[in-house]
């Protein structure tokens, strides 16, 4: 499978990828189970490496989504959502690991429609990739597509590879961030993002005067 990018009408950068080969996907499912010795006659699981190949092909195909933006130069602080849902698969073990992601940025001229942003983590996670590589590239995404004053993200997951097997460190959440623009320089404003992601979900927050926004369960 590759990945290309095609130019939206508003200009934005939409990703496309080839559609995965189900087909021989489940030949290799079935060749997979079967050398691990998992028996494929019972009813239940006759129909198990199909099932197994449309499940993978839909957590590694990324959503084809135009990125909605809107020209604002009357809103200064940052756009928070938080708990965006995610799954993804690990690359060193092709096993899920599942949490949440949040995202903010700070406008310098266009905002973005807030369902994009959670598009935007689904976009980055389905494929195989270690979680540092989903945190950056959801901060470059935000970079590239918007160019806000400052943006960032911080991901929040629980590992299979690690809590099911090997270690079985259950329940154990790795926290990873990535900063970028006035986030990595200005006090105030790194300040006000760790506020943001300390404070309860619920509700609008003021802070020092400046304006700020939390949206939850977009
Ligand atoms: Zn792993």
């Amino acid at each position: 499978m590759s990945t290309d990018v095609e130019i939206a009408e508003n200009g934005a950068a939409v990703h496309v990828q080839d559609p995965p080969d189900l087909v021989v996907a489940e030949r290799a499912a079935t060749a997979f189970l079967t050398a691990l010795g998992v028996p494929l006659d019972s009813p239940h699981c006759r129909d198990t490496p199909r099932r197994m190949a449309s499940a993978f092909a839909e957590l590694l195909t990324p959503p084809r989504f135009v990125p909605t933006m809107f020209r604002s130069d009357s809103y200064e602080g940052l756009v928070v959502v938080r708990g965006i849902a995610f799954a993804s698969l690990c690359a060193h073990h092709g096993l899920p690991f599942i949490g949440t992601v949040d995202v903010g940025y700070q406008p310098a001229g266009q905002i973005i429609g807030l369902s994009k942003l959670a598009w935007a983590v689904h976009l980055y996670a389905r494929r195989l990739q270690v979680q540092e590589q989903l945190t950056g590239h959801v901060a470059d995404w935000l970079v590239d597509t918007l160019q806000p004053r400052a943006a960032g993200v911080r991901v929040q997951a629980e590992h299979l590879c690690m809590s099911l097997r090997g270690a079985r460190a259950r329940g154990a959440v790795t926290v990873t961030s990535a900063t970028r623009g006035a986030l990595v320089d200005d006090p105030l404003l790194r300040q006000e993002w760790v506020m943001h992601l300390g404070a309860a979900v619920a509700g609008a927050h003021d802070c020092q005067g400046q304006e700020t926004r939390d949206v939850s369960d977009q």
